[in-house]
Parts: structure tokens; C-alpha cells; sequence
């Protein structure tokens, strides 16, 4: 078991690499606590979690809704949750997102954790306080900076995670590796069969070395100012393929990933061996590094997102394996490479 802080201003948060979602009990110590969770994970494990009332909503990013959180804080109010009560999500990121976001917004903020039960969450979405919903559309629209005072990872809960979902999580493992950890990415290089096998002292490495890189850049940069932006490596074009595509986001972030490695090599920040490497590690975790869609239209998608962020893309580009640097690109250079250099 491994502990690992996020350093932050007004308060510490802690995330737990391999301890039992059997002894969340202990981590609510004593205070009123109400759990929120997802129907696969309720059905799954719901004889694990601690007596507290439950609130169980659909799987699926559609969960993630200004409505469903609505009904969930008249849930709370109905079962007489006051301001010394505790939330815990137990679930994924759209779990993890749906509990922060009541917790933070509820009668101006209660006290949270999670517990983490998708790679994707474990790694990412659980850690570094931002809690969002959807609106008409709007991805994250509506939401708050603010930490849960733990994460829970416990990684035995990956084992009954889809094929499909583990891989995703992947995604997000490899780009940490390329943010920050060349050992990292040496490591997942040489392992992928037992990782992929869901071995568990693989789990357990890799999730707290992928937990610490990301608990590390929160810490320095809690309000996305600067050292923060680098997480958004593959996200920029990624996002822009999930929209496009319907791909799952991880899919997508891996198509992003290719993308901004490719990038870099025309600027001559990374060797093509370096980018190989890159593109054979995705690969060998089951990730797309490109797909059919129309260049075109993926780019107007970029630009469209980038707007409403207001207006420069930052574009997030590797000089080497385990270091990027934040660029502000050119509209019009990124075009003639979506189009035609890609
Ligand atoms: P993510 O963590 O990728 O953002 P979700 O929260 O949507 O995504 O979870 C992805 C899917 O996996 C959902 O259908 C969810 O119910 C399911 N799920 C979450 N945790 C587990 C688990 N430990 N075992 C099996 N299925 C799970
Ligand atoms: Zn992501």
C-alpha cells in the first residue's frame, strides 16, 4: 500500500494505492456519510460498501448532468444530510465528477473522498479536485476546484473492469509516462503482456507511479495556470476525434498522442525513433494511433473547442520521451499539418 499527498494550499488530500474498498468504513470516521455510486458497480460490489444510504444512478456520461445532480442534493436533503455529513463516490470518472460536484456545491461545500474503481479514474479523473457536469452539450461546464480529502485506489476492483474501459485507462498511464517518466515509459515498454494480463503488483506499480506524476503536477499547479496545461498532452486533438469520432475518450487521447508526436518531429523537437517508440507502445496496449475521420473536420472541432477557451491553442508537444513543453501554435501551421503533414 502506498500513500501519496497532494500538496495544496488549503488542505491535503490523500490518494490510497492499494487499500481495500472493505475498509472505506475507517476513512469516514464516524461522521454521516452517503454514498453515490453507478448500477455496475452497485451491483458488483455493493455488499462491500460500509451501511450508508445509497444513491445509484445509470452508468454513462449522461449521468453527468446538471439534472441528476439535482436529484441527488433533494436526495440528501430528503435523508437529512446537514454540513458535517460526507460524501463518497465509489465508481469511474463520471461517478467520481457527479459526487465531487454535489459534495462541492451542497449547502456551499461538504467534505468527500472516492473510491476509484476504473483505471482511467484511479490515474486521472479521481485526483487533482475538478469536478464537473455537462449542459446542452457542454462538456464540464459547470463545476469547482475541489479536492476530496481521499482516493481510494484499489486495484483487485480493476479485474471486472471491460476489456475495452482497462485499455482506455492505458491511454492516460502512457501519457503521464511521456509528461514526466521515461523510466515509467521504459517500464510499460517491457511489460505490457503482464499489464495487460491486469497483474496485480502491475497494477499496483503503475497506478501509483501514474497517481504520483499526476498528484505532483496538481500540486504545482492547483488552478491550471500553467505546469497544469501539460496533462492536456493528446487532449487537444483527442478531444476534438471524440467529438468527430464517437470514439471513447482514450481511444481518442491515443489518436491525440500520435498526433502531437508527429508534431513535435516536424518542429524538430523529437526524433523519429523517439516518436516510433511512442507509436509502438500504444499500439502494444491495444490504442488506435489514427483513424478515418475527415482531417478536416477534427480540426474545425479543435478550433471550435479552443474558442470558447479564448481563442490562442496551446499545443502541448514532447522534446523527448518523459518532457513536453507548452507551445502556442499557429492556427494556420496546424491546419496545413492536420491536412496535409499528419
Ligand atoms: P471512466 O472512469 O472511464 O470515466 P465511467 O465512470 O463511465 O468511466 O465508467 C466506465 C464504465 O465502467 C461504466 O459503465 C461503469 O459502470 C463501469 N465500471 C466502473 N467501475 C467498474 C468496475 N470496477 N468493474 C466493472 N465495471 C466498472
Ligand atoms: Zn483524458
Amino acid at each position: 500500500m502506498e500513500k501519496i499527498q497532494v500538496n495544496l494550499k488549503n488542505r491535503q488530500s490523500t490518494i490510497i494505492v492499494g487499500e481495500c474498498l472493505n475498509n472505506l468504513e475507517k476513512y469516514i470516521r464516524g461522521r454521516k456519510c452517503f454514498i453515490i455510486t453507478d448500477s455496475n458497480v452497485n451491483r458488483l460490489y455493493r455488499d462491500r460498501f460500509p451501511s450508508c444510504p445509497v444513491y445509484v444512478v445509470k452508468p454513462g456520461e449522461k449521468s453527468k448532468d446538471l439534472k441528476v445532480s439535482a436529484g441527488i442534493c433533494r436526495w440528501l436533503l430528503e435523508n437529512g444530510a446537514d454540513r458535517g455529513s460526507f460524501i463518497t463516490g465509489i465508481g469511474g470518472g463520471v461517478v467520481c465528477d457527479l459526487a465531487g460536484f454535489v459534495a462541492a456545491t451542497f449547502m456551499r461545500g461538504l467534505s468527500f473522498g472516492f473510491v476509484a474503481t476504473t483505471l482511467l479514474a484511479q490515474v486521472d479523473a479521481a485526483i487533482g479536485g475538478k469536478n464537473g457536469v455537462n449542459l446542452d452539450g457542454y462538456k464540464n461546464i459547470i463545476g469547482t476546484f475541489s479536492q476530496p480529502e481521499f482516493v481510494i485506489c484499489d486495484v483487485d476492483l480493476l479485474i471486472s473492469l471491460p476489456e475495452k474501459e482497462y485499455v482506455n485507462g492505458m491511454a492516460e498511464v502512457i501519457k503521464h509516462a511521456l509528461i514526466r517518466d521515461k523510466h515509467q515509459f521504459d517500464h510499460l515498454e517491457g511489460y505490457n503482456i503482464p499489464i495487460l494480463a491486469r497483474d496485480r503488483n502491475e497494477m499496483e506499480l503503475i497506478v501509483g507511479h501514474s497517481a504520483r506524476i499526476k498528484a505532483a503536477i496538481v500540486g504545482d499547479d492547483e488552478l491550471e495556470h500553467g505546469e497544469r496545461r501539460k496533462l492536456n498532452l493528446g487532449h487537444t486533438w483527442g478531444h476534438a476525434v471524440e467529438k468527430v469520432t464517437s470514439l471513447p475518450h482514450g481511444e481518442a487521447v491515443s489518436i491525440g498522442l500520435a498526433f502531437s508526436a508527429q508534431l513535435s518531429v516536424n518542429k524538430g523537437l523529437l526524433k523519429e525513433e523517439e516518436r516510433d517508440r511512442i507509436l509502438d507502445l500504444l499500439s502494444s496496449y491495444d490504442l488506435p494511433v489514427k483513424n478515418d475521420a475527415d482531417p478536416s473536420a477534427v480540426f474545425s472541432a479543435m478550433v471550435m473547442d479552443k474558442k470558447k477557451e479564448g481563442g490562442a491553442i496551446h499545443f502541448i508537444l514532447m522534446d523527448g520521451i518523459g518532457s513536453v513543453v507548452v507551445e502556442q501554435t499557429d492556427v494556420d501551421e496546424l491546419r496545413n499539418f492536420a491536412l496535409y503533414g499528419n
